[in-house]
Parts: structure tokens; sequence; C-alpha cells
């Protein structure tokens, strides 16, 4: 009797072709379950281009699993039969397939890997090891400090990696070149912008069904110019190291109108979706650098993007638990306003990232951070109302690496597990770091009246109300000091308008 065939899952974001269940399956007897299953489709209301993007490198990487001879169950969304959950596919597959045993790589998210646990039959989950740090190598790094900061996990990777080292001291000398980034930038014509892939039938077709089921989701569908496959990945990589990785390190920081791509790779959602590797990516930057293509600080400055934040989140995000997305630290209770899904602002820097998160599926690093996050944070937002936006608006977010930004980095629900202080800030920052002030209907030079900008007036009030929890942080001492100097009718009128400014939000009101 020939044994039952296993199957092995391989799930939207494991598009890749060594990924842990593959190489424990046997090619010439399991099947590979895929499933575009309403479920994972529908759990928080997904950017259009996220699940397009998703589907249709879903649908091409089963086409190329096949086409090296693999047995693949693949489900599509309007297939009749379709049960529309990832355990109700497994079990409609093993009765098809007579299979009484699943592999699977574990899931990046806790609510998948919970359902992968209640299947009504046995899974396997092998650790994802797609990542330079293991989650044991991690958690003894971790064990046993008080605070846990990227800066010194990333020299460790950096030793673990060899990347840009020069036998066990770091290249160029320093572990850390941001003195010399951080520039803000200059509208230019000429700045070469990401390569756009044309969709073919197989995305066509994809993009059908997906404006028909999700066309009413927030977000642009069309133009779609995503890679979908790991070639066409590939393909943006290698522009974005020609083109746009020397000067990566000077802009990172930068925001200008109309420029939604600056200096930036563009690539997070494909190393997410599994089309590139982190190691290939990295090594990419530093062989620009070592054949003399790129200055240090570009390259350094990338490759921390990848070997020090990305494994830093992973490596908290699991350490953390299912519990993290819960968090809330600063006790933060306020409905996320309308306008983070699209309706009328004033505030022309929350304008643009909106906008062009609404038309891209992306927004940048600063722009998630400095503007929209610095904005619900300072507005005193419901985190998990922050964290459901960020996880569906951009085709980039998987839970393990956009809850540590929102809930941690960026919300400080988390009570300071990711950042030793709350990334705030009032206008004056987005006025350095970019163009957006000068057409904006608020003054960011105001401090109070008509026309102040909203983050000075929010900066203030967010500081006084908590002040108890950040009086005593060495870091943010300096604030309450120039607050405290400040005179007193002052100090109400901030006060006074930025409470008048949260009803004002609360209302429905255009800000
Ligand atoms: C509030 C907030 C939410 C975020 N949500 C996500 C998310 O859902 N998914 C996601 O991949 N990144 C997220 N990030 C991190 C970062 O903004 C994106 O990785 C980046 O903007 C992706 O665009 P890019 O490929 O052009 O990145 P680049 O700026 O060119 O950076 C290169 C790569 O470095 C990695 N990287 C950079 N910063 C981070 C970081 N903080 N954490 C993890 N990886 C990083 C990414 O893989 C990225 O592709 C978030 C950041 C913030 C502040
Ligand atoms: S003035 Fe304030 S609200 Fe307007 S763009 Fe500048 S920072 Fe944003």
């Amino acid at each position: 009797m020939v044994d039952a065939p296993r199957l092995i899952l391989v799930l939207g974001d494991q598009l890749t072709p060594g990924i842990a269940a593959l190489r424990a399956a046997d090619p010439s007897h399991d099947v590979v379950v895929m499933a575009e299953v309403g479920a994972e489709a529908s759990y928080v209301p997904h950017h259009p281009k996220k699940i397009a993007f998703l589907f249709a490198a879903m649908r091409k990487f089963a086409g190329a699993l096949r086409a090296e001879g693999w047995r693949v169950a693949y489900s599509r969304l309007d297939d009749p039969e379709n049960t529309h959950s990832i355990p109700g596919e497994l079990l409609r597959r093993a009765d098809e397939f007579g299979a009484s045993e699943v592999i699977a790589t574990q899931p990046g998210d806790w609510r998948l890997i919970a359902a992968l646990e209640g299947a009504a039959l046995p899974v396997r989950m092998l650790p994802d090891d797609r990542f330079f740090c293991t989650q044991p190598e991690f958690d003894t790094w971790a064990e046993g400090r008080k605070a846990l900061r990227m800066e010194y996990f990333y020299r460790e990777m950096r030793r673990k990696t060899g990347l840009l080292m020069e036998g066990d001291k770091p290249a160029g000398g320093q572990w850390n070149f941001d003195h010399d980034n951080r520039k803000p930038a200059r509208a230019d014509m000429l700045r070469p912008r990401p390569p756009q892939f044309h969709p073919d039938a197989e995305t066509e077709a994809v993009l059908d069904l997906v404006a028909s089921r999700f066309g009413g989701n927030f977000g642009t569908l069309r133009p779609f110019w995503f890679a979908t496959t790991r070639a066409q990945a590939l393909h943006a990589l290698a522009d974005f190291v020609e083109h746009r990785l020397v000067d990566f390190g000077a802009y990172q920081d930068a925001m200008l109108e109309g420029d939604e791509f600056l200096n930036h790779a563009v690539i997070g959602l494909y190393l997410n979706a599994g089309l590139l590797t982190p190691l290939e990516v990295c090594a990419a930057a530093e062989a620009a650098w070592r054949a003399g293509r790129v200055p240090i600080n570009s390259a350094e400055g990338f490759i921390r993007q990848i070997i020090g934040w990305r494994e830093f989140v992973r490596g908290i995000w699991a350490r953390e638990g299912p519990d993290y997305v819960a968090r809330n630290e600063l006790g933060h209770t306020r409905a996320l306003p309308a306008l983070y899904w699209g309706a009328e602002t004033r505030m022309n820097c929350m304008a643009q990232a909106i906008g062009q998160t609404r038309d891209q599926a992306y927004a940048h690093h600063i722009q998630r951070l400095m503007v929209t996050g610095n904005f619900a944070l300072l507005a005193g937002v419901d985190p998990a109302q922050v964290h459901e936006w960020y996880l569906a608006v951009y085709a980039d977010a998987y839970e393990w690496v956009e809850a540590p930004n929102v809930i941690g980095m960026s919300q400080f629900a988390d009570g300071g597990v990711v950042g030793s202080k709350p990334y705030v800030s009032s206008g004056a920052y987005i006025d350095r770091m970019s163009d957006y002030c000068g057409s904006c209907a608020y003054k960011v030079k105001d401090k109070t009246g008509p026309r102040a900008c909203p983050f000075n007036l929010l900066y203030w009030d967010f500081l006084i109300r908590h002040r108890d929890r950040f009086a005593m942080n060495p870091r943010m001492g300096q604030m309450y000091h120039t607050w405290d100097k400040m005179d007193e009718v002052r100090r109400k009128t901030v006060l006074t308008e930025a409470a008048e400014f949260l009803t004002r939000l609360d209302a429905g009101a255009t800000v």
C-alpha cells in the first residue's frame, strides 16, 4: 500500500522556494496546498493593491512549483468549493487526497498560528528560518537585559553575518553612520523612481477579481505596478541598488510632496512575501559599496534596517506573544479619525501621507512614524485601531513586523519594549524634513491661534497628559523644562486650543 501523501501548506507570505515546509516535503509524493481564502483576505480591510499583489504572486508561485514537478492543490477565491479558511481548506484537501498530516512553516501572525493549532488534523509547524536570527538566539540575547535596544542587537547581527565587517571590526571604523544622514531633500524631477511592472494576463485576472470583491476597501487598485514574481522582484532590487541606494543614507528621513518613494528601496513587500531573501538584499548593497558605487553611510544605513530593525522586531513579536497587539500602556481610547480612511483634512502632511497610502499602499518609514503615527499618538488614539489601520493599508504589512513597529515604536503602547521614549514631535520636525508645511492651511510657526499647526498644540497636550510617566525620562526632561519656562497664559492657551481641536476632531469636523 502506498503511504498517504502529506499536505504541505504554503501561505501567501511564504513564497520562497526553499521555505522550511517545502524542504521537509517529498515532491514526488506530497501535495502542496495554497489557498486564497476569505478569512485571510478580510480579517482587516486590506488595501486592494495588497490583496492583488499577494494573489497574483501566489498564483505565479504555484505555477513555478508545478513546473518543477510539485503537485499543487490551489484554491482560488472564487472556487465554489472554497471553505474560505486555511484550516477548512486543509480539511477539504485532506479528504480529497487521503492525507492525514500537514507540514507548515510557522505563520507570522498569532491568529493564524492558533487556527492551525486548533485545526481538526495534526499540523507540524516548522520554524520560519528565513531570518538571520533564530528565536532561541534572540531570546538568549534578550535574557537578563534591562532594556532591549536595537543598536546592540544590530552589532551582534553584523558579527554573525559578517556583513560590512573587516575582521572583527566594523567596516569604515564605525557601526553606525547616521550622523551623515537625516538630510532634507530638494524636489528633483530627475530622481529615478522604482520600476513599474505591467500586469500580465494572470495578474489582470486577479485585478478583476479583487476589483469585484474588494473594490469598496480603502485604496486604489489601478494602476497596479508591483512585481509579482521573484525575477521581477530581483529586477526591482537591482534597480534600487543601481539608482537609489547611493543617496539612501542622506535622504532616508526626507519627505517631499508628490515624491512618494525618494531613495527608498520599495522592497519590503517582496521581502515579507518571500520573493526576495534578506541575505541577497544585504549582499547586493554591500557589493555596491565594496565596488565603490555607493558610500558607506548609505550601505550601512540600508543594511541596518534589514539585519537590525527587521530582525529585531521579528524577535520582539515572537517573544512578546499573542497579547502584544492588545497592549495600551498609555490608556489611549480615542477612535481613529475618519481622515485616516480618506476623509478631508487641512493638514497637508497628513493629506500627503494618507493620499499616497491610498494610491500606492506605500508610505516610507518617516511618514509612517513621524506623520500618521505621531498624530495618532499625540491625539491619544486607541492603539488597537491604529494597529488595524497599518495592518490593512500597507502592502508590506504582516502582524510580525507591523505590530512591533506600531504598538511598540510608534504608539509606545508596549510601555517601552521597543523604544526608550515615545516618538513625538511638534510641527517643527515635519517642517525640517519635508516641504509639506509651505502649502498647508495651518502655519507651522504658529504655536497658538486660529492657524496654529495642530502638531504644535497636541505635542504639549500629550506631554502634559503623560507628565507623570515621562518627566523622569532622561531623554525627555528638557521638554518639560521648556514647558515650565513658558509663560502661564501661553500654557493655558495651548492646552485650551488643543482640547478644542480634539473636540472638533471627535465631532467629525474637517481639521
Ligand atoms: C508605524 C510603522 C509601521 C510599519 N509597518 C511596517 C509593516 O507593516 N511592514 C514592514 O515591512 N515594515 C513596516 N514598517 C517599517 C518601514 O516603514 C517599512 O519597512 C518600509 O517603509 C518599507 O519600505 P521600503 O521597502 O521602501 O523600505 P526602505 O526604507 O528602503 O528600507 C529597506 C528595508 O528595511 C526594512 N525595514 C526598514 N525599517 C524597518 C522596520 N522599522 N522594521 C522592519 N523592517 C524595516 C524593510 O524590510 C525595508 O524594505 C513600519 C514602520 C512604522 C514606523
Ligand atoms: S503646518 Fe503642521 S499640519 Fe501643516 S503640514 Fe506642517 S506639520 Fe503638518
